[in-house]
């Protein structure tokens, strides 16, 4: 099958490209590319009807969106990506006095996290440019997502990740069958490692905020969020607030993508507003948006949100605008707060790893400083399931009692 027909914008300096010239980046500045998609044969060819109307509840259901065909592999995980639920957690708008207030779990993807719709994508792109070796690095859930789209329909992956990486994550590395390389350094050490191991062994590099493709997978989460609770929201209701944690920022770039692509089409009036939410160890594109540029800064990271511990982000850029087109903002949370947070969406029956709970933590503050009101709609997204980092969890809860097996020491314990 041939290749659907879309092309790349330069985000930096805004030069065109064509799909054969380049792969990854900018040839000129390093700057990421925008896939460009061709809006107007997409909408003669269909309607939002014709896309509402699809069986497939995975993010599948929106190929004709996406600059990939059909990758195959029915009946696998890789089918599964996406498609994943929004609660109505009423404890908490009732706590919190909101009156509309959705959490869209992505923990309930294959591998646990949000980073399977974009390894999805990878994946299936992969496939089409037939690579026979898929790379990453990651901090751990990037490469999980790969390993286990990659293990779904056979294709060989490498992933470079921090030796530091919490268990679960590794686990699943190697149950998932890639051929793991731990570094004995920094997430931004093993980036640059991928990157030249990329080039000179040929393998195709999934690395986030380098290639192309993970930005298509992940606007997939707006295309659902459209449909699961903007389509919902009365039009005289106020535009919906979102709340997403930051690392590299390629997901909020990825939400951004989607809701631009979805106006473009002229299927979605009022952009939603996208709050990005650091650790305040690890802070550098909320420090640029505060300081009014988009020339990122790298930090020192230090955060107990792993996922979101990055020195560099590596779609700064993007994620800068992406707060700052949409109107919303940035929000930097402590450590203690990602914690209790992980404790508070535990209450309603969430379980989120640290950098999931840190987009509630910032709902939190963005309520505290008024950046939002109560009566406004607001989404936020656990992007992991707190399985990845049991570690992390135990320190947002008391431990447990242990007791003698006799009922007297029940009844004693029960008494205190
Ligand atoms: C990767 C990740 C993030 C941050 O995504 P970026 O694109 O790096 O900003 C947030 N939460 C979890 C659970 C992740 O795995
Ligand atoms: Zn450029």
């Amino acid at each position: 099958m041939s290749e659907k027909n879309f092309s790349y914008q330069c985000s930096i300096c805004g030069n065109h490209y064509g799909t054969t010239s380049v792969k990854y980046t900018c040839p000129q500045d390093g700057g990421n590319l925008n896939v460009i998609l061709d809006y107007d044969a997409i909408k003669e060819e269909f309607t939002i009807q014709d896309i509402l109307a699809q069986r497939d509840s995975s993010l599948w259901r929106y190929l004709p969106l996406l600059p990939v065909n059909d990758p195959g592999g029915e009946g696998t995980p890789l089918r599964m990506a996406g498609g994943t639920p929004v609660y109505q957690p009423g404890g908490i708008a009732e706590m919190l006095g909101l009156k509309y207030f959705w959490v869209k779990d992505e923990g309930r993807n294959p591998t646990a996290s949000f980073k399977d719709r974009a390894s999805a994508v990878v994946v299936a792109r992969a496939r089409e440019i037939g690579a026979e070796v898929v790379v990453t690095a990651s901090t751990g859930n990037a490469g999980a997502a790969l390993a286990g789209m990659s293990a779904a329909v056979g294709q060989k992956s490498v992933i470079f990740a921090p030796k530091t990486a919490p268990q679960a994550k590794v686990a699943q590395l190697l149950v998932f069958g890639a051929q793991v390389i731990l570094v004995d350094g920094s997430y931004d050490e093993a980036f640059d490692l991928t990157v030249q191991a990329a080039d000179e062994f040929g393998w195709y590099c999934r690395n986030t905020g380098y290639n192309p493709f993970t930005v298509e997978g992940k606007k997939t989460a707006a295309f659902e969020i459209w449909e699961q609770v903007i389509m919902d929201i009365t039009p005289k209701c106020q535009p919906l607030s979102i709340f997403v944690s930051v690392g590299d920022g390629n997901i909020i770039s990825g939400l951004h993508k989607g809701f631009k692509d979805l106006v473009e089409l002229g299927w979605l009036e009022h952009m939603p507003r996208l709050y990005g939410v650091q650790a305040s160890g690890s802070a550098a594109v909320a420090n640029a948006f505060f300081a009014n540029t988009e020339v990122i800064t790298p930090v020192s990271a230090n955060t107990i949100a792993d996922s979101i511990s990055v020195d560099l982000p590596r779609d700064g850029v993007r994620a800068v605008r992406a707060a700052n087109e949409t109107r919303g903002s940035y929000v930097v949370v402590e450590d203690q707060e990602i914690i209790k947070a992980i404790a508070a969406l535990g209450k309603v029956g969430i379980f989120a790893e640290p950098a999931g709970a840190t987009a509630y933590a910032g709902m939190l503050k963005a309520l505290e400083e008024k950046l939002v009101q109560p009566d406004q709609p607001i989404l936020v997204l656990n992007t992991g399931n707190g399985l990845k980092d049991v570690k992390a969890a135990m320190q947002a809860v008391q431990a447990a009692p242990i007791i003698e097996p006799s009922f007297t020491a029940l009844k004693k314990h029960l008494k205190k």
